[in-house]
Parts: C-alpha cells; sequence; structure tokens
C-alpha cells in the first residue's frame, strides 16, 4: 500500500505528511515527558517530603533543650520545653523519614520516654535532658541534610535531562528544516523537469507543423486546419478562402543569383505576405516556391482584396529578378473560396492551384479568381 502511495501522482504530499506526521510524534514524545518530571521535583510525596519538617523538628528540639538546659526547672520552663518537644516529635514522625532514615524510630521512641518523665515528680537535670534529647537532634539534623542531598540530585538530573531534552527539539527542528528544504528542492526538480518537458513538446509540435526554411507552417498543419475549417462549415454558416501563390519565374533567379539568394528571396516573401495577413489567418509552404495562405471566416470579394494586397507586398519588397519582365521578383495568386458547395479539401486545393495556373496563363504579378 506504502508503494502504491509512494507511486502515486500525489506522492509527495503522502511523503511530507508521513515524514512530518512522523516528526511530530517524535516532538510530542520529547515534550510529554516535562510534566511528570516536574511533579516529581515539586511534588510533595514519597523519597522528596522535603526537608522542612525536620528543620522545623529541630528548631523545637533546640527550643526544648534551651528552656531544659538554660532556664532550668521551672513549671513554666517545662511547660514550654513539653509542648516544643510534642512539636517535635511530631514533625518528624514521617513515613519517608522513617523509611529512609534509621535514627528516626529510635528517637521518636527516645523522645516519646522523655516527654513521659516531665510530668512525673523527679524531671530529667540539665545534663539527662542534653544526654537524651542530643541524639534526637543529630538525628533531624541528618534528615535534614539528608532530604536537602536528595533535593539536590533530583534538581541537578531534572537540569541534566531538560537539557538533554532540549538538545533533541532542536535536533528535530533541524530535521524539519532540513526536510522542508529538501521538499522544497525535490519539488522544484519536478517542477523544472515538468517545465522543460511541456518546452519540449511545445518545440517538437512547432517543429512537426513548420517549415525550417520560411517558418511558415507546413503541408501537414495546412491539411489540419483545413479539416477543422471544413468541420466548421459543416455546422454553421461559415465560408473561408485560400489563396495559392507561387513565385513568378523563381527558377531563373535561382540559376543566376544562385540557390542561397533563392532562400532569402523565399523568406522574404513570405514575411512580406504575412504582414498583410490578419492574425487569424494563416500561411503554409504548400511546395517548393508555392505557398498557401487560409483566409478565416472570409468572402470571395474580401479574399481578392487581400490577394491584391499581397501581390503589392511582395513586389514592393523590389527584389531584382533578372530573369523577370517586370525586373522585380513578384507571385502570381490563384483565389478560391470555400462554402457550401465545396465538396472537400482536395477540391478546393484543385481549384486555387487551377486558378493559379490562369494566373499565370495571364502573364504572373496576377490573380485569378
Ligand atoms: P513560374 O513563373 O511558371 O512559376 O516559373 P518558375 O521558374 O517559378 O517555375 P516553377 O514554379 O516550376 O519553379 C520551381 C523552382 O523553384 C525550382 C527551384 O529552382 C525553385 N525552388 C523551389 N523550392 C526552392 C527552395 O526551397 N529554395 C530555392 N532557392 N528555390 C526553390
Ligand atoms: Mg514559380
Ligand atoms: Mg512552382
Amino acid at each position: 500500500m506504502i508503494g502504491n502511495l509512494l507511486r502515486s501522482r500525489t506522492r509527495w504530499l503522502w511523503l511530507s505528511l508521513l515524514s512530518f506526521s512522523i516528526i511530530l510524534a517524535w516532538i510530542t514524545y520529547e515534550t510529554r515527558w516535562f510534566y511528570p518530571e516536574m511533579r516529581r521535583y515539586f511534588g510533595d510525596s514519597g523519597t522528596l517530603m522535603g526537608q522542612q519538617l525536620a528543620s522545623r523538628s529541630r528548631h523545637h528540639l533546640q527550643a526544648a533543650l534551651s528552656d531544659l538546659a538554660i532556664t532550668k526547672d521551672t513549671a513554666d520552663a517545662l511547660a514550654n520545653a513539653k509542648s516544643n518537644l510534642d512539636i517535635a516529635w511530631g514533625f518528624i514522625n514521617i513515613a519517608v523519614y522513617k523509611e529512609h532514615y534509621p535514627c528516626t524510630s529510635p528517637s521518636l521512641d527516645r523522645l516519646d520516654r522523655f516527654i513521659a518523665r516531665i510530668d512525673t515528680t523527679s524531671p530529667p537535670t540539665a545534663q539527662e535532658s542534653l544526654l537524651e534529647l542530643l541524639p534526637v537532634l543529630q538525628c533531624a539534623t541528618e534528615i535534614e541534610q539528608g532530604q536537602w542531598d536528595t533535593r539536590s540530585a533530583v534538581a541537578m538530573e531534572v537540569a541534566e535531562r531538560i537539557n538533554f531534552h532540549q538538545r533533541m527539539l532542536l535536533g528535530g527542528a533541524a530535521i524539519l528544516y532540513l526536510m522542508g528544504i529538501g521538499f522544497w528542492w525535490l519539488h522544484e526538480q519536478q517542477r523544472m523537469a515538468f517545465n522543460q518537458n511541456l518546452r519540449d513538446k511545445l518545440r517538437w509540435k512547432k517543429q512537426a507543423l513548420h517549415d525550417p526554411l520560411t517558418g511558415a507552417l507546413n503541408r501537414r498543419a495546412l491539411d489540419a486546419d483545413l479539416n477543422l475549417h471544413f468541420e466548421r462549415m459543416a455546422s454553421e454558416d461559415y465560408s473561408f478562402v485560400m489563396l495559392m501563390c507561387d513565385i513568378d519565374y523563381f527558377k531563373p533567379y535561382n540559376d543566376t543569383l544562385g540557390h542561397a539568394e533563392g532562400d532569402k528571396a523565399l523568406q522574404r516573401v513570405v514575411t512580406a505576405i504575412k504582414e498583410v495577413l490578419r492574425q487569424e489567418d494563416r500561411i503554409y509552404r504548400y511546395g517548393g516556391e508555392e505557398l498557401a495562405v487560409l483566409l478565416t471566416g472570409t468572402t470571395s470579394d474580401e479574399g481578392v482584396e487581400v490577394a491584391f494586397r499581397a501581390l503589392e507586398a511582395v513586389e514592393q519588397l523590389h527584389i531584382a529578378n533578372p530573369g523577370s519582365p517586370s525586373t522585380y521578383l513578384t507571385i502570381s495568386i490563384g483565389i478560391s473560396c470555400a462554402n457550401a458547395g465545396t465538396r472537400n479539401a482536395d477540391a478546393l486545393i484543385r481549384d486555387a492551384d487551377k486558378k493559379l495556373y490562369q494566373a499565370k496563363h495571364n502573364g504572373r504579378n496576377c490573380l485569378a479568381t
């Protein structure tokens, strides 16, 4: 199926969609890690319980110690110390601490026992307080530092991962960019190949329908156009005119001035006739120095007018022709108008030829209708 897609005419679209989807999926994959990672860092559950509770516990332990060891055994000091120790106990009685710091549970037991003694008739002395509470204080400090270290390690890890994923995203964006350029380039290649192909086809078509010497259309084009004109005539009220032109005394011209000069003269004659035609009229090289002209949507009278203009245009070129009585190169024209009565293209050409022969017979440099 993918093979078919890649061979289809829309393969560039499919290829682009496929690769952009892959890149998009990659970028999505690269970005979706971010949320859980951040949660892990900022969350207050699991191993990241934080160090704050241990810090507070330590603070209250220190306050209790100060009451017990410095202010000594007044009733107020004892009450204060007891309340601070209760709070300190609560702040380290945390599942995460108990799980990760072995000193936690013994410290809680020790605190329990110590708090119970405060209410007895013989409360702990300053020295006993120091001996009992210092290990608890050390444990709170250990938890605090341990949590700080855990937190820093996670922060470092997150920073490194952010760095890594940033590089991956940057890579993805660069690949996307390069792919964009690549697709544009491939598309450009294809467009250029397509245009070249089109130009070649147009050139071949032009070559197939044109005479290389004069640039006029050739016999093949004449046949095709005649068919079109006859088709049109069959479906609507339409007439057109064919002029069959032949250069007078062209053989002597060639014989005296050479074939190359003859070629040049032929080209000039074609250009001169073209200039008197409308855009929709066309000139064809019918044979050696015989030229046919088709006048689109034209009546017989209009055709005669154009033919006169063509005769004059060629004569006005003033191409000296030593072999011609008029001394200039001239043409003769046979005119035939195609209308509903004309049987087919052959009949039209035969008629135009016959008129041309008449024009030659009538002395040349003239037209016969
Ligand atoms: P007419 O007035 O009766 O037409 O006399 P003509 O000498 O022109 O006789 P015809 O029409 O038979 O002439 C044909 C000559 O046209 C033969 C050849 O010398 C010349 N010719 C035909 N094709 C070419 C061409 O492509 N180049 C050149 N230079 N001459 C050509
Ligand atoms: Mg001739
Ligand atoms: Mg001829």
